[in-house]
């Protein structure tokens, strides 16, 4: 029998506002230990949330960009359960009343060359917990709560995802979009973007669902679907054999490569949901939606397709370009200077993201300007410098942080496209390697390209080897 594997996902979003959801203090992160906490976020008795408005325009734009219905009647509720990070008891978010529903993400895996849907279920907005700190070796454990009370946006898909490569998909874009929209730093290291999913098995050809386990502690993208594709193993392995998979939250375990059993899973009525008390339930009105829709930014597959058609880009390119905000805006930054797309998109695709992906950083990190690349590109038309050089010259202006300009003057780089200078080289090349020229002239083609390379050498790699190349041949021929 054939299986097949259905996977939802849920994300938890920091949001990136100044001060926490429910109270004044900061969001800042990497502080002193239970530095930014106050009566509310440690959940004194007779303390009282109020909401951030900024937490709650940032939620909007989230659910609005990734397509959501925003609800008339917004409410939020009481998560009960104990927890040592949870000082309060209960978490505050939101129950049957979220505030949007009904979204949608299109995904497009790669190598399937098929765009799918997958819809998002809910946006919902909640707090952070705090968080435990477990010294090693050390037989107690610490609680920091300058993470409570920090917004933190639930998305939840349906579940859509048939796969580990479209689970993947799912995250880049979703990421993608969240970084367009500036509401996140969507750092997994930090614990700003985090992702659990759950995960079950069908016969395929089944309607109904199998028993879903849900996954947990998966820090990266890739743990993310190195644990799914263990999971939809495990879960054949027990099909296959008959054995019921059991109802339960399972952990990753990236070192050991297997997810470990955690506990059985708890169902909505074991949190005993209720209306939070302090936080009435209240209405947005549409201006106000509409506002915030009108505040959207150009978002990736809608600038993936204007650099299709306004730089006749290839879909593969723009598509590259836009997965990122920061390289879309570097792109079109540097397209300004030297209005030749198709040449920036080749080396902003090529040498600049081999160079982020070598360093593993951001384009903010890398500190090569636009003006820095399109001057490059400016001394190649031009000849000043041919594309090889090129490519060095970029490279020592990233490690060097110094313009390009300023280091083929220092360097002197100049390409040498002298005619008569080459001329006269190219002579005395000819006269010395007296055997090349015969082969040459005996058909061995291939022996020109010998003494186009000496005459390289000589100049250290600055002669132009097209005019040099054409020079040889008009002396051989001649
Ligand atoms: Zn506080």
């Amino acid at each position: 029998m054939k299986y097949e594997t259905v996977i939802g996902l849920e994300v938890h979003l920091q949001l990136a506002t100044q001060t926490k959801v429910f109270c004044g203090c900061s969001t800042k992160f990497g502080q002193r230990p239970n530095s930014q906490t106050c009566p509310v976020c440690l959940g004194f008795p007779g303390s009282l949330p109020v909401l951030n408005e900024e937490a709650f325009y940032f939620s909007i734009k989230v659910a609005l960009a990734l397509n959501c219905q925003i609800q008339n009647l917004i409410k939020f509720d009481r998560k009960n359960y104990y927890y040592p990070d949870l000082p309060k008891n209960f978490q505050i978010s939101q129950y049957d009343m979220p505030l949007s529903y009904n979204g949608v993400v299109y995904i497009a895996p790669q190598g399937s060359g098929e765009r799918k849907r997958v819809r998002v279920k809910r946006v919902h907005l909640e707090e952070d917990a705090g968080k435990l700190v477990h010294p090693e070796r050390e037989n107690y454990s610490l609680v920091d709560f300058n993470r409570s009370g920090v917004p933190l946006l639930e998305i939840v898909t349906e579940p859509d995802i048939a796969s580990t490569e479209e689970a993947y998909d799912y995250l880049v874009r979703l990421k993608s979009i969240l970084k367009y929209l500036k509401v996140s730093d969507c750092d997994m290291e930090k614990g700003s973007l985090r992702c659990d999913a759950n995960i079950s098995v069908r016969p395929i050809g089944e309607e109904a669902l199998g028993t879903k386990v849900e996954l947990k502690n998966m820090n990266t993208f890739k743990g993310v679907r190195l644990a799914l594709e263990y999971e939809t193993k495990r879960q054949i392995g027990l099909a296959q054999e008959g054995e019921k998979i059991i109802q339960e939250t399972r952990l990753w375990d990236s070192e050991k490569q297997i997810t470990t059993s955690m506990r059985s899973k708890e169902e909505a009525q074991d949190y005993r949901y209720f209306p939070e008390p302090d936080l009435v339930p209240f209405v947005v009105d549409n201006a106000v939606i509409e506002k915030i829709k009108n505040s959207l930014p150009e978002l990736p597959e809608a600038k993936a397709n204007r650099f299709i058609s306004e730089f006749g880009l290839s879909e593969y390119d723009a598509g590259v370009l836009t997965s990122q905000i920061d390289i879309a805006d570097y792109f079109e930054e540097c397209v300004k200077l030297y209005p030749n797309p198709k040449t920036v998109a080749n080396w902003v695709t090529g040498d600049i993201m081999a160079q982020l992906n070598a360093r593993n950083i951001t384009m903010d990190e890398l500190d090569v300007l636009p003006s820095s690349l399109t001057e490059i590109l400016k001394m190649i038309e031009s000849g000043v410098i041919s594309g090889k050089m090129a490519k060095e010259l970029l490279l020592e202006s990233i490690e060097t942080k110094s313009r390009p300009e300023d280091i083929v003057k220092k360097k002197d780089l100049f390409q040498i496209s002298d005619t008569a200078k080459l001329e006269k080289m190219a002579k005395a090349v000819l006269k010395r390697e007296k055997k090349s020229v015969r082969d040459y002239k005996s058909g061995k083609t291939n022996a020109l390209a010998f003494l186009v390379g000496q005459i390289m050498r000589q100049t250290k790699g600055k002669a132009n080897p097209a005019i040099v190349n054409e020079i040889l041949k008009k002396e051989l021929e001649g």
